[in-house]
């Protein structure tokens, strides 16, 4: 057993690691279990599906790159990131960076930042998970992180609860702008899910109104509302 090996050991035994997704156990090092990541590729989706469902309001962010259909495992690796579990988060930032190299103009990009929560709630949580996925996939780009643009009033409703567009555009107006210069800047806005794209347009409309030039969005998993992608019988799933 090699050195790195045998450390390995001891750390699985003194820190146990457990899957997001699912709960089981998983070496010190892994992110997610075998098992997961193998059910986690049939949900993978493109940007085009969640644009299929969600054209009917303009799209002020120039392009946004996703991993994940939010249903099955992928709600439950993200629901976790909203409990203070950060693997999924390291998860997912390793699946963007792979699509950020491929469809984002990288070198142009001034910094990334994040849709924020409530100071309140970012206590409760003990991090903010959105900011979190932030700073490890802008770690993977290599480009830095810019914090503090954007403030979300504290509530103790949260957006994932809001059923309907029209409550879901209202809570998006909780997000406010500070008096940073954005001028002339592009942006990566980092989030963990889109659904309706509300809290998304207010924000990048909120950089817009700050200076910013140009933003790009990049969220962990997209809420399709016409279908499902369909897993098949016998996945657990
Ligand atoms: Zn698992």
């Amino acid at each position: 057993m090699s050195r790195s090996a045998w450390i390995d050991g001891i750390l699985d035994f003194c820190y146990p690691n457990r899957c997001d997704c699912c709960g089981s156990l998983i070496p010190y090092r892994a992110v997610i279990c075998e098992e997961c990541r193998v059910q986690l590729e049939k949900l993978t989706i493109s940007y085009t599906d969640w644009c299929r469902s969600e054209t009917t309001q303009p799209i002020p962010w120039r392009h946004l790159i996703t991993v994940y259909a939010y249903q099955a495992l992928a709600r439950e690796g993200i629901l976790a990131m909203k409990e203070g579990h950060r693997q999924f988060a390291v998860h997912l930032a390793q699946k963007l960076s792979l699509i950020a190299v491929k469809e984002l103009p990288l070198s142009q990009i001034d910094f990334v930042t994040w849709v924020p929560i409530a100071k309140r709630r970012r206590a409760e949580q003990g991090y903010g998970h959105s900011e979190y996925l932030a700073k490890q996939l802008a770690a993977r780009l290599y480009l830095p992180v810019k914090g503090g643009l954007l403030v979300q009033e504290h509530t103790q409703q949260r957006q994932h609860h809001n059923k309907t567009a029209k409550e879901r555009e209202a809570f998006a107006q909780r997000f406010h702008k500070t008096n940073a210069d954005l001028t002339g800047k592009t942006i990566l806005l980092c989030d963990d899910v889109l659904t309706t794209g509300h809290t998304l347009r207010r924000c990048v409309s909120l950089l817009q109104e700050m200076g910013a030039d140009t933003v790009y969005g990049a969220v962990g998993a997209c809420r399709l509302i016409e279908q499902q992608v369909s897993i098949s019988k016998g996945d657990t799933a």
